[in-house]
């Protein structure tokens, strides 16, 4: 018996309202991920949402666990953007790791005992993914040997474990890249000096170098040959979980200009009798209706062939209306929007974030680009009528 959706979406809204949302400011302050809160949202079923229930995980399908990041967005989207990051992992670990992989780290996942993260992203490649310097030997005894650098690795140095995209000869493209395991105590594994990231400062990010690390072939998630499809997999349900995320924080942004537009006192009434915020908050309360009927559509299509050009609609327009979203929230309260208690300006900091993690919103129209090229392919011409010459 898989756990009902709305038992989780339950879970998920508490998290929000009694771990993230008092702490949030504190966690900023400090620095620091917060383990504690992320073992809670794991104790609450939040870390395993899509694995089997063999392994412990709540065995809901991508459509339905997705909507966990809309209520935690509401708290913060780059906490929620961390746990989709692990439940992704913990997915690819229960659906693709070898036995001996799965037995030693799928129920650690899923309780969240152990962290993962994804590892694709290099020093000289983010949209241009194949572009990969890292490199994998594969010795004799069916051992890696793993070298390289990786950039922009979240949860750097917290995760137990990276799922590691490599290229594993030299030749150019992405024919040979494989995702291999690479766990945080690995002899030769180490990171770079913390990015800056004030708006969530919380969530460690740095670079990654591999040198000379030795793993396990069993620590092989993907094979050579199917690491880059395999990321691009991961990276669509990825991309469908920032939008569901983004969903939370634009809410979040209204309802905080609503609180404040009902109160706040101007030319005899208050703010939110001017038809002109009105409006401006309508139009917020417009994009979020359709975001979220986009992501989740988007979310439903995962796994058949639309998934990919439905979730870089959602990538494209959500986190979009998002930064629109938690600009406008802003604008209504005035100068006061601009005040830390109130969390606007952190809001827009993290939209914009979004818009940029896991393929951005241009990638996302490359994308979109490609499948109208196709869609036209298999159009009939549209004749040109006479007199006029070639088009
Ligand atoms: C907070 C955060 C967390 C992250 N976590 C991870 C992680 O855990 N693991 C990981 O592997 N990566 C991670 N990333 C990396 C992220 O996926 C990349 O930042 C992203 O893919 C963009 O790559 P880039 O930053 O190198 O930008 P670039 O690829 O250098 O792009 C620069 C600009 O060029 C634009 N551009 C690119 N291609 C085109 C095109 N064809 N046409 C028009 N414009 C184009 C881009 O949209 C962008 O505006 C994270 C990033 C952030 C910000």
């Amino acid at each position: 018996m898989t756990k009902e959706i709305n038992t989780i979406l339950t879970a998920a809204r508490r998290h929000c309202d009694t771990v993230i949302k008092p702490n949030i400011e504190s966690w900023n302050e400090a620095g620091i991920w917060p383990r504690e809160a992320s073992d809670l949202a794991a104790a609450a079923g939040l870390a395993g949402l899509y694995c089997p229930e063999e392994y412990g995980g709540q065995g809901l399908s991508l459509g339905d666990g997705i909507r966990v990041y809309e209520e935690l967005g509401k708290g913060d989207g780059a906490y929620a953007f961390a746990l989709s990051m692990h439940n992704i992992c913990a997915y690819a670990t229960c659906g693709y790791g070898t036995e001996a992989f799965k037995t030693q780290w799928a129920r650690d996942l899923t309780s969240g005992r152990k962290l993962a993260n994804f590892a694709l992203t290099e020093p000289q490649s983010g949209s241009d993914a194949a572009n990969m310097y890292t490199r994998a030997t594969i010795n004799r005894d069916g051992t890696l040997t793993i070298s390289g650098s990786k950039a922009w690795v979240s949860l750097a140095g917290e995760a137990d474990v990276y799922l590691t995209v490599v290229k594993t000869s030299e030749i150019p493209g992405h024919a040979d890249m494989a995702m291999v395991a690479i766990p945080r105590d690995a002899a030769g594994l180490s990171f770079g000096p913390r990015y800056q990231t004030p708006s969530y400062a919380f969530l460690p990010l740095s670079e990654m170098y591999m040198d000379q690390v030795t793993v396990s072939g069993d620590n092989i998630i993907l094979p050579p040959g199917q690491g880059l499809q395999g990321a691009l997999m991961a990276i669509d349900i990825a991309r469908v979980s920032i939008a569901s995320g983004c969903c939370g924080l634009m809410e979040s942004a209204l309802d905080t200009a609503l609180a404040y537009a009902k109160n706040r006192k101007m030319f005899g009434g208050v703010n939110l009798d001017l038809d002109g915020i009105q409006w401006m908050l309508g139009d917020v309360m417009t994009e979020l209706e359709a975001s979220r009927l986009l992501y989740r559509s988007a979310a439903n299509k995962l796994g058949t062939p639309e998934g990919p050009v439905m979730a870089a609609h959602a990538k494209r327009f959500v986190p979009d209306a998002a930064v629109r979203a938690a600009n406008t929230c802003t604008q209504v309260l005035g100068g006061m929007g601009l005040l830390a208690p109130y969390g606007l300006d952190r809001l827009s900091r993290l939209a914009q974030m979004l818009r940029i993690v896991d393929g951005t919103t241009e990638v996302s129209r490359v994308v979109i680009g490609r499948a109208l090229q196709k869609r036209a392919a298999g159009l009939a011409d549209l004749a040109v009528p006479k007199g006029f010459g070639e088009i």
